[in-house]
């Protein structure tokens, strides 16, 4: 097991754990459904980004293609 050479003090630990916070997520609107969406991520509800679509939605894509 390593050991620490020397004891971290208190200031010191704390101090480096000052900037360890975690910060809120900042959710956008999407321009397409209004859905709210990570910043500068494809739209997860309609596949949109920058105004076109860039990802099929599974309701749009026939999937009982080769069982009729
Ligand atoms: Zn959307």
């Amino acid at each position: 097991m390593a050991v620490q050479q020397n004891k971290v003090s208190k200031s010191r630990r704390n101090n480096r754990r000052a900037h360890d916070a975690l910060v809120a997520a900042n959710p956008d609107e999407c321009s397409n459904c209004g859905e709210l969406k990570r910043p500068h991520h494809v739209c997860p509800s309609c596949g949109h980004y920058a105004e076109r679509e860039v990802v099929a939605q599974a309701n749009e894509v026939d999937l009982d293609e080769d069982a009729a």
